[in-house]
């Protein structure tokens, strides 16, 4: 029988991961993969549909569109992991693997921030981001303030990209002028370890009038009085709140004893985790890197070239170097970029490519390669 390899979660780590086992093992890959969900949507939609450039249904990529050779992709819920026998039980029975792969992504802790769905809107999830959506044309004068409530969390750039979007939003209504906008967040500044992308966004608020207030995150919200508490204490009133929720990794991964700290330790270079057989890439594992979908990607890279690698007798790849790319929006269309470094040196380093036309092309190709890719 040839070896079992299960797959926990279908997102930019999971469908990566299987897509290459699929090209490099082809009908004998033997792969499970596992996903509650029906669809994948790139996180950047969630900008997309929050300030009602995209429609939620055509960011949905569903998941009846993915077949591979050697893989079989399953609705299930799972409820369990034991990572010594590597059994995943699920809702709808149980899985047993010989390599098991954890790639179940962060979830969110909107517990955590007292308030923050009461009094206040989470841009996060793509339901979050409809509300939002409908919240937005509401409001046309006050105190709006972009929030983060906790860290790590997904994507450093995204709460940047919507203070700078929001400008853009009510510039475009004629009531920016009636509206102040705030960005608070843990760092000191947006993208600690890229000092020139940091540079250029905090140049793109001032220009905007955009007050970036970093280094305290947002402890609770008090809905009756529409007022932030930070977690350094001061208080900031808002009319619109739209926050970052804590994140933490998923339930069913907290309970199977695997994490530590919230997230699942692995070796940075090979992405195994302290238990034989079993790996953690992406969201869900503590690797030293940002939570983004290219860095999820690039350690699946990793952890498929190794299993084919065994497989076919070939050479192990090289460990997983930590480098990525992500867009950011910085408004009017504009499309930055930096490019960071997180493992190879002795501390973080990141480049800024500056905004431009090339750049605008380059994030829709980031997004269209995968879908042709994994959804062919
Ligand atoms: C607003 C925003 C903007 C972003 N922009 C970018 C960007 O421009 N570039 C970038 O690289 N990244 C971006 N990201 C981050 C990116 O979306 C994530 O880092 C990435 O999706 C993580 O990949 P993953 O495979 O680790 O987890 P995920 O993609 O989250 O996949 C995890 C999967 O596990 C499944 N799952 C979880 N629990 C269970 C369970 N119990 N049973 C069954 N299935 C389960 C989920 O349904 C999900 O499909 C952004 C995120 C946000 C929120």
């Amino acid at each position: 029988m040839s070896e079992r390899i299960v797959v926990l979660g279908a997102g930019f780590a999971g469908l990566e991961l299987a897509t290459i086992l699929s090209e490099g093992l082809g009908e004998e890959a033997g792969v499970t993969l596992i996903d509650d969900g029906d669809a994948f949507v790139f996180g950047y939609s969630k900008l997309d549909v929050m300030f009602g450039h995209a429609e939620p249904e055509s960011v949905r990529i569903p998941y009846a569109t993915f077949a591979k050779p050697g893989v079989r992709l399953l609705r299930e819920t799972i409820t369990a992991i034991d990572p010594e026998t590597r059994t995943v039980t699920t809702d709808e029975g149980e899985h047993e693997a010989d390599v098991l792969v954890v790639a179940l992504g962060a979830d969110y802790d909107y517990a955590a921030t007292p308030g923050l769905l009461e009094g206040g809107n989470e841009f996060y999830s793509v339901a979050g981001a409809e509300r939002v959506r409908d919240v937005l044309p509401t409001f046309t004068k006050g105190r709006a303030v972009v929030g983060v409530c906790g860290a790590p969390f997904k994507c450093p750039p995204a709460p940047s990209e919507a203070a700078l979007l929001l400008h853009d939003f009510l510039a475009e209504r004629g009531v920016r002028d009636d509206c102040d906008i705030s960005l608070v967040m843990g760092f000191e500044t947006p993208i600690p370890p890229s000092p020139d992308t940091s540079a250029a966004l905090l140049e793109a608020f001032a220009e905007r009038g955009i007050a970036f207030l970093g280094g305290s995150k947002v402890a609770s919200l008090d809905p009756a009085a529409s007022v932030a508490t930070l977690e350094n204490g001061s208080e900031i009133p808002f009319d619109l709140f739209l926050g970052v929720p804590k994140h933490r990794a998923p339930d069913v991964v907290l309970a199977s004893g695997m994490a530590e700290d919230g997230y699942v330790p692995v070796d940075s270079r090979t992405l195994e985790t302290r238990f034989p057989g079993v790996y953690a890439v992406g969201d869900v594992a503590t690797v030293g890197v940002p939570k983004a979908g290219v860095f999820s990607e690039g350690a699946a890279r990793v952890v498929a070239a190794t299993i084919v690698a065994r497989r076919t007798g070939g050479a192990p790849p090289a460990g997983f170097d930590g480098r990525g790319s992500c867009y950011i929006e910085f408004g009017g269309g504009r499309v930055g970029r930096v490019d960071i470094d997180f493992l190879s040196g002795p501390k973080p380093t990141g480049t800024l490519k500056e905004p431009s036309e090339e750049l605008v092309a380059g994030k829709r190709h980031f997004g269209a390669s995968r879908r042709a890719r994994w959804f062919s």
